[in-house]
């Protein structure tokens, strides 16, 4: 018998996990294999947003319906990624982790130098000077603006441009072969990426962290598990339970590579393959959703900076809190979709209630773990925006082919 890749994938990580206990630092030699599967990924993903966009938009056939489903996607986004923070701010108000927390401040000054990129920054950053540079230099945002346009473009030509139409079409299912193929190694890639994570990781950091992992933790337990469930029965019309099903392989690679963008080919295949999502909808939501949809992300954000002002013995009013919740969702939007992007874009939310930066330095050790946690509910949070928008596009969802 054949087992489903998503079968196969769940045993892999607990065989990972094992693996990296039993073997601690010698795994280190397991790195080549999910270095490899991680480059695979990251190989495909622009190919992947440019032919699969420019065929999804070209295929809406109005702009008019463009935007319908752009206002759909972006309520969704910020309505999910906001409860996600009230989420995570309610936890960390009650939990109050920080509280007493000793101050052990090593490494932060050196991260919160890193180059954080303001919302002007952030925005410019979307036009590409050059479209080519920005394929080349692997930035997601510029290439959805382009495919964007081209799409668009294509589509309100007409006639005259139909042969492109048939073109991208055709590279769209070239490029979600090579995915499927790409999918195929993805148990032996999580495999390798779990031994490496857990071999390499002292469990005596997490210790004196315990209380604001377990933050971070239940914050987004109730929002993978209660919230996006509630909001898939209510908008999406799909049952939570075959929903998890479907997209596991996705979320299990987000997990083990913490990065949204690598995992972004097999959130794709899943989507479509699983649930029946149309192409038009998932390259729209979901290269979108990679890089700016990130509840995990958000609410992670907004529980580390409480949890620095709690350690550090300042008292946070309502409306700090409240500056807490937006900049960390903005944080979210800026943060790149790959691992340890929320340390970077985290001086923003500290910046704007002027909280020291080197607090940082007290949350890296467990920095790591949380990413893949974090990463694997962003990407839980694309995958149920892009069934929900779906539906209220008037697709029937369901079961597909299963694997
Ligand atoms: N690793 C996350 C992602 O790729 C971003 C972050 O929270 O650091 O979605």
């Amino acid at each position: 018998m054949k087992l489903k890749i998503s079968t196969q994938i769940f045993i892999a990580i607990i065989l990972g996990i094992i693996a990296g206990l039993v073997l601690g630092q010698s795994v280190v030699h397991l790195k080549i294999v999910g270095d490899m599967f991680i480059r695979l990924l990251r190989m495909i993903i622009i190919p992947l947003i440019f032919a699969s966009m420019v065929s999804g938009i070209a295929s809406i056939g109005n702009v008019r319906n463009l935007g319908r489903i752009g206002l759909r996607t972006f309520v969704y986004y910020l309505a999910t990624t906001l409860l996600a923070v009230g989420v995570g701010l309610i936890l960390v108000n009650l939990l109050k982790p920080g509280v007493g927390v000793a101050l052990a401040v090593e490494a932060g000054v050196e991260q919160a130098g890193r180059e954080v990129p303001s919302v002007v920054s952030i925005l410019t950053g979307i036009v590409p000077e050059n479209l080519f540079a920005a394929m080349a230099e692997d930035k997601v945002l510029p290439v959805i603006f382009f495919s964007l346009m081209l799409g668009a473009a294509i589509s309100t030509v007409g006639e005259r441009a139909r042969p492109l139409i048939g073109l991208f079409d055709a590279f769209n299912g070239v490029i979600m072969k090579i995915t499927d193929w790409i999918m195929r190694l993805a148990p032996l890639g999580v495999f390798a990426l779990m031994a490496v994570m857990i071999g390499q990781m002292g469990l005596a950091v997490i210790k004196p962290l315990a209380v604001y992992m377990a933050a971070v933790l239940v914050g987004l337990g109730i929002h993978a598990c209660l919230t996006l469930p509630l909001l898939l029965i209510v908008f999406g019309k799909y049952s939570p339970v075959k929903f998890i099903r479907d997209v596991f392989s996705a979320v299990a690679t987000a997990f083990s590579t913490a990065s949204s963008a690598a995992t972004l080919p097999i959130t794709k295949d899943c989507l479509e393959t699983n649930t029946g999502v149309s192409n038009k909808v998932s390259s729209f939501v979901l290269p979108l959703g990679a890089t700016m949809n990130m509840d995990g992300t958000a609410l992670y954000e907004a529980v580390a900076a409480m949890f620095i002002a709690q350690a550090y013995g300042i008292d946070m009013t309502l409306g700090q809190q409240l500056v807490v919740m937006l900049t960390a969702t903005l944080a979210s939007i800026g943060a790149a979709a790959i691992p340890g992007a929320a340390l970077i874009t985290m001086v923003i939310v500290l910046r704007a209630v002027n909280l020291p930066l080197e607090g940082i330095g007290m949350i890296l050790a467990v920095d790591r773990i949380l990413d893949m946690f974090r990463t694997a509910v962003n990407v839980w949070g694309d995958s149920c925006g892009a069934a929900i928008v779906a539906r209220m596009e008037g697709e029937h969802l369901g079961s597909v082919e299963g694997r």
